[in-house]
């Protein structure tokens, strides 16, 4: 185990992703996403259920999203795209006190870091009640459709912001998304409901559950100094 209070002491930069990350990934709604995002693929490029699947998880393991794939490879209208896949109940999303509570006793500033749009994001956050917790949000508008893991969005975010990669920490679920944020040398928190990966990568400070889990622990140690 990693010298938990030296990866969390001094941090003043908290950087979150949105899906799967600050909800858990077993209320279904990415899935519900991802069920939309196949439908979007079958209807334009006019293939059938089956070849639009493949065709959708080809894009995202090459590009980083979906979204980016078909843009390059696609022509496809990128606010179209966001607009559709996003058109899904957020009935399964509770108002949680104590998510807001853990974010904003956080020291410094609080970002929401997506591949996302903030559309999006804001719907989340609203449905959430983290609204007064969370400073900025970097969506993929703003990257300009280039999404994490690629570094240059790294580069831009941090900059935009002015964050010091040594006093930060992300949260996200996707594990490849944390490598280059590791080698700038921000802490890095894995989201991993069902502790799917056994094995720690080395560029995996720390794996929680739960984001409140993970909050939980990160503000009780904070709190003990
Ligand atoms: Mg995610």
């Amino acid at each position: 185990m990693k010298n938990f209070n030296l990866k969390f002491k001094n941090k003043n930069f908290w950087i979150f992703d949105l899906d799967n990350t600050l909800y858990d990934a077993s209320s279904g709604i990415f899935k519900k996403i991802d069920i939309r995002m196949t439908e979007f693929i079958s209807k334009k490029i006019r293939v059938t259920r089956d070849e639009a699947y493949i065709i959708q998880k080809q894009l995202y393991k090459k590009y980083g999203t979906t979204l980016f794939g078909l843009i390059k490879g696609h022509s496809i209208d990128p606010f179209e795209f966001l607009e559709y896949v996003h058109n899904v109940s957020l009935k399964n999303i509770k108002k949680s006190k104590k998510l807001k509570d853990f974010i904003k006793q956080l020291p410094g500033n609080k970002f929401i870091f997506t591949n996302g749009d903030e559309k999006w994001a804001r719907k989340i956050i609203n449905a959430l009640g983290i609204q007064d917790s969370i400073d900025e949000v970097f969506d993929i508008i703003k990257a300009n459709f280039v999404p994490k893991p690629q570094l240059k969005t790294y580069d831009n975010f941090l900059r935009k912001f002015n964050i010091n990669p040594q006093e930060s920490v992300f949260f996200e679920d996707t594990e490849r998304n944390l490598k280059y944020a590791n080698s700038l040398g921000i802490t890095t928190v894995l989201i991993d409901e069902e502790l799917k990966n056994k094995k720690l990568k080395s560029f995996v400070d720390f794996r929680f559950k739960c984001i409140k889990t993970a909050l939980e622990i990160i503000s009780k140690n904070l709190n003990n100094y």
